[in-house]
């Protein structure tokens, strides 16, 4: 059984006291929904004040990115132990990194690496551009995307707990995100059942292939999430644009409660 997982990835939104707001209003909606791993994830600069309003809640923290390197001279970067001393969970790889910053699999891979060697969780994200799905060619891009970017991972080293690993992908076509356009719920199902979770099992094993949970990202909405999280192999979402409202992200996160 794997928990359902729902993260709210706010991108370059709200500042400081944009963010204590928001959270402030956000959380006794989301407290009152149990059986779902919640995870909030502000810009750098918000992750210090949103941590105080989450303490003593079950509600998660997370940043956006990071560099690999311990420490350095890497101007206007932040290092995997500067985020651990201020939250667990870290998405790598998004989209939007790999389209505007130069990502790529392999740097997604060196910090995936750091993300797990210094406890925390990565967020991983994976996903084929519109070029890319209608030239046919959505398996071998993502396919590619998790070999290389898990490649050489331990993964029987990283916690498990209730049967979940503590690494996370999101499958994020990036045509569905922020257009309004989400793919079917089966479609994305097809691709992580026929796709991730095999790539999975080749690389790491049946066990971990069945534990690590996969989400679901692009313009989810409360409206349409129910359906996403009935798919058998989608275990959440990655929500970007709807985690920005209380509305839309507090139905979310009770919609995979069920
Ligand atoms: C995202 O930022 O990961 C995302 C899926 O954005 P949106 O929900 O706005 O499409």
């Amino acid at each position: 059984m794997r928990t359902p997982f729902v993260a709210g990835n706010w991108k370059m939104y709200n500042t400081v006291a944009e963010a204590r707001h928001l959270v402030s209003e956000m959380v006794p909606g989301l407290q009152a929904i149990i059986g779902v791993e919640k995870v909030l994830c502000p810009p750098f600069t918000a992750l210090l004040a949103v941590r105080a309003l989450l303490e003593g809640s079950d509600i998660g923290l997370g940043a956006q990115d990071m560099h690999w390197e311990p420490s350095g001279a890497f101007t206007g970067e932040v290092s995997p132990p500067m985020l651990a001393e201020l939250c667990q969970y870290v998405i790598i790889g998004h989209s939007e990194r790999r389209t505007y910053f130069g990502e790529t699999d392999e740097t997604v891979n060196h910090k995936v690496h750091a993300a797990i060697a210094h406890g925390l969780t990565p967020i991983v994200c994976v996903g084929e551009t519109l070029a890319e799905n209608e030239a046919g060619r959505t398996s071998e891009i993502v396919s590619r995307q998790v070999r290389q970017g898990l490649y050489g991972l331990d993964l029987s080293s990283i916690g498990e707990g209730q049967g979940n690993t503590s690494l996370v992908i999101a499958y994020e076509p990036v045509w569905a995100i922020g257009t309004g356009r989400a793919a079917t719920a089966e479609g994305a199902n097809l691709v992580v059942s026929e796709v991730i979770r095999p790539a999975l099992l080749e690389m790491f094993g049946e066990q971990v292939s069945q534990a690590v949970r996969v989400l679901y990202g692009g313009s989810v909405k409360a409206s349409i999430a129910a359906v996403f999280f009935s798919q058998p192999d989608i275990d959440g979402a990655l929500v970007g644009g709807a985690s920005l409202k209380v509305s839309e992200f507090v139905p979310i996160v009770q919609a995979a409660s069920r």
